[in-house]
């Protein structure tokens, strides 16, 4: 009854959402921030006789809509002062929409990664990598991280492999590696393997490796609209690298399912990217409340992961991580605990609002 390759599958698991109480719910990064009010009179006057029809299969207004803020912005919501500027720009057949980050990597997976040689993927990164990997067949070389967390970015390179993917930030670390270190990997790897940047974080740290797309054709960089944009609920995902990368990943999409981002959602992510200046705001509040509770927690004993995300990394000395989950559990919140030996003793924080993150406070100082 059951094909062969089921047996196979070892499914995602996301965070945990259950329904005994009403958790604050800090163990999936999403934004604690609503989507920009405008969304509400997109969908209050959305014509009703578009839901009969099929949607735009390739999100053409969406992608043009995405182009023009990335190009507005540079291509983070708050750039560093030392971001590289975007000199170029991103036109439409640069993008690709599907239905989620996660669903755009799967194409990628399907598109760029072929099974003669290992993908190479840091030991310990987004763990929806290695469930592609066995859906899809494809051998993986894992790369062990520093001891301090940080990519071991040389003993990457040094694969031979079908191709390359990590995120950058790195989840669920929060560590993030240069804009200087990615170019400096684009110099020495092969041009004809695609090296796919996974930037679902890179709104929070403020840096982009978007600039390079100018100079390297084979970069492809991954966002989301899940995080930064609150709208994990939505589901948005896109892929801007070259035309003829685009093209592949199109490819690969009308193979599968023609239309991944419904018409709902094409008019209501157009109208988020018209609004950015809401979601650079939320995104400077979750920066500004990351940096003060990484602050106290820190100088409250705890031993703290330097985060470039919407969430920290942190553990305390003689207590794992899964007793710091169930203690914090107890009292409402829900943080993540991770069954993985390198990181048993830690629990994956989300930040939220001022105020909950107070409230997590209040409960760490007593644990
Ligand atoms: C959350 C996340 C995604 C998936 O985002 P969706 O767009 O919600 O599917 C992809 N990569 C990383 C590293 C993430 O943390």
């Amino acid at each position: 009854m059951f094909a062969q390759r089921l047996k196979n599958l070892q499914p995602y698991k996301p965070g945990e959402q259950p329904k005994d109480i009403e958790y604050i719910k800090l163990n999936a990064n999403e934004n604690p921030y609503l989507p920009s009010p405008k969304i509400k009179e997109v969908l209050k006057d959305f014509p009703f006789e578009k839901l009969a029809l099929y949607p735009d299969p390739d999100s053409h207004e969406l992608k043009c809509a995405i182009a023009q803020s990335l190009n507005k912005t540079g291509g983070v919501l708050v750039p560093a002062e030392n971001q590289p500027a975007l000199d170029f720009e991103i036109t439409e057949d640069m993008i690709f929409c599907g239905n989620g980050s996660d669903e755009v990597l799967s194409f990628v997976f399907y598109a760029f990664f072929d099974n003669d040689k290992p993908l190479v993927v840091p030991e310990f990164s987004y763990s929806f990598y290695p469930v592609y990997a066995g859906y899809y067949n494809i051998d993986l070389c894992k790369v062990p991280l520093n001891e301090d967390f940080s990519l071991d970015v040389e003993s990457m390179l040094d694969v031979d492999s079908t191709g390359i993917i990590f995120a950058n930030p790195n989840a669920p670390t929060g560590l993030a590696l240069s804009f200087e270190k990615i170019e400096s990997m684009l110099k020495i790897y092969p041009k004809d393997k695609v090296f796919v940047v996974d930037e679902a974080y890179a709104d929070f740290s403020g840096y982009t490796a978007l600039p390079l797309l100018k100079k390297y054709e084979n970069l492809l960089i991954i966002r989301t609209f899940s995080k930064s944009m609150s709208f994990a609920g939505m589901r948005l995902g896109f892929a801007v690298g070259s035309p003829a990368l685009v093209a592949a990943l199109t490819t690969t999409k009308n193979s599968f399912n023609h239309f991944p981002t419904d018409a709902f959602c094409q008019a209501a992510s157009i109208v988020a990217c018209s609004d950015i200046e809401w979601y650079s705001e939320n995104c400077r509040k979750i920066m500004r409340t990351r940096d003060s509770f990484c602050k106290t927690l820190s100088d409250s004993g705890w031993n703290v992961i330097p985060s470039s995300t919407n969430f920290v990394l942190v553990s305390k000395k003689g207590i794992s991580g899964k007793v710091v989950y169930e203690a914090i559990k107890k009292k409402g919140i829900l943080v993540r605990f991770f069954d993985i030996d390198i990181i048993r003793d830690f629990v994956r924080i989300t930040i939220g609002t001022d105020e909950q993150m107070q409230k997590l406070l209040d409960i760490m100082k007593k644990i």
